[in-house]
């Protein structure tokens, strides 16, 4: 039997940030070990995986009820309506769950746009037992507001269509029949299995972040059921950051007294060029100005003018670097010769995610993955991402994480969003033995 599980020499070639010296240097510090070859399915697990190959149109079904429910991060009854829909099916499993408070987070505006998130409340869902304890993560909400016109689901041949049909809903629906598989045999007693799910993770997880992080210290593994492409699992994370800024000047009519203006507007523009000027291919770090707002009228100076801003980086010092950077730029006045004060940013910044850095431990997590996915006839592969997710923040907390359990698909954050329906059966089979295993673990 050919076996290849994830080692330095895989590694090396699937490096995907580019000729990066840096990233390699920082995964060969952390080579992955080969794991054990996984033991063939016991007649239970195949009992297990042939139940779920009879869900399929369950699945389907739930996938479609949750997409036909908007959960943009800001809509908060429907990120509330998705999550007692999932509470109530997951106390019927048998766990307890309680709610976790959201936030909510102001963030600096100019006057007229003011910019708040609301984060509808989060549920945290156990069951206790021994053995080892295994923490699944999932979000509810989807980048597309109530006002998109991208709703609902629908369905051609083995394609699913909608929004949030991979990310991530897809994955909601794999982590649930996973846990009503392992139910239908009896085989979550014993088992301590604890359900986070977040309602803000589509804008950088600002209020569950201190959950995940207390909940990453009270587990043994953390399996994350964001979507996968293609088979893929992910391996390595960039760190993510992101600014808001806010520029004061002072408005003065534009032909009658142009010299006493200061116009927001143009030093905005000098701070865009210092901060994309911070992109460096080389060592990975990219930022990204993406969207602007100011001014008043064509023939007034602009007294305000903000930004927001985004930031990618492989190490966590880069990240520390970046916003040091950007600090050094807000607090500077590039646009008139003489500051006269009357120039003033306010600004809000957040290393929303750590990058995500392999260990030994998530490494044997990953083949393990791959071993059982074997066992299942699933070759399932591996890449590394510029995108982080909560899984991200776990592993920075020292709990092994495993993300890319969801269901396959792509076009996330785009309304080509899609999912290939199939993967719902074989994730959920690929999940349910994987929980089975780990949490015998000793
Ligand atoms: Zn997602």
């Amino acid at each position: 039997m050919l076996v290849t599980y994830y080692s330095k020499n895989r590694l090396q070639q699937a490096t995907a940030f580019g000729a990066s010296l840096l990233m390699l240097l920082m995964f060969s510090s952390t080579s992955a070990q080969p794991a054990m070859i996984e033991s063939p399915l016991s007649s239970q697990e195949q009992e297990i995986v042939d139940w779920v190959d009879d869900q399929e149109a369950e699945m389907v079904a739930l996938l479609e009820r949750l997409v036909n429910i908007n959960t943009g991060s800001l809509n908060k009854a429907g990120v509330n309506e998705v999550i007692r829909l999932l509470n109530s099916e997951l106390l019927q499993l048998g766990f307890s769950s309680r709610t976790l408070p959201g936030d909510v987070i102001d963030m600096p505006s100019c006057p007229g746009s003011e910019y708040t998130i609301d984060v509808a409340d989060h549920l945290l869902a156990t069951r206790e037992g021994s053995g080892k304890r295994l923490l699944m993560i999932g979000h509810v909400d989807t980048v597309f507001p109530l006002n998109s016109p991208f709703q609902t689901f629908s369905r051609e041949g083995d394609t699913a269509y909608g929004p949030g049909v991979s990310d991530m809903k897809g994955g909601l629906v794999v982590m649930l029949y996973a846990l009503k598989a392992l139910n239908h045999f009896n085989q979550l007693d014993g088992k301590s299995i604890s359900i986070l799910l977040n309602s803000d993770e589509e804008v950088g997880s600002l209020s569950s972040r201190k959950y995940v992080e207390q909940q990453a210290a009270l587990h043994d593994y953390g399996l994350v059921y964001e979507s996968s492409g293609n088979n893929r699992l992910t391996r390595a994370r960039k760190g993510l950051g992101q600014a808001r800024f806010v520029v004061n000047g002072r408005a003065a009519h534009a032909g009658g007294a142009h010299q006493q203006g200061r116009s927001a507007i143009k030093e905005l523009a000098y701070k865009i060029v210092e901060i994309e000027n911070m992109t460096d291919y080389e060592s990975g770090v990219t930022v990204n100005v993406g969207v602007i707002n100011g001014g008043e009228a064509r023939n007034t100076i602009a007294p305000c003018a903000e930004a927001l801003v985004d930031l990618r980086y492989p190490m966590p010092q880069q990240g520390l670097d970046a916003v040091s950077r950007w600090e050094e730029i807000f607090n500077s006045v590039y646009s008139y010769p003489v500051d006269s004060g009357e120039l003033t940013t306010n600004s809000w910044t957040s290393l929303h995610r750590p990058p995500k850095i392999p260990t030994e431990e998530s490494d044997a997590l990953l083949n393990k993955t791959i071993g059982i996915g074997r066992l299942l006839g699933q070759e399932l592969t591996v890449a590394d991402s510029g995108g982080g997710t909560d899984g991200s923040l776990t592993q920075a907390a020292g709990l092994p994480t495993l993300d890319s359990l969801g269901s396959d698909g792509n076009g996330a954050h785009s309304k080509r969003e899609q999912g290939r329906i199939s993967s719902l059966v074989e994730r959920a089979q690929l999940s349910a033995v994987l929980i089975a295993r780990l949490a015998e673990e000793r």
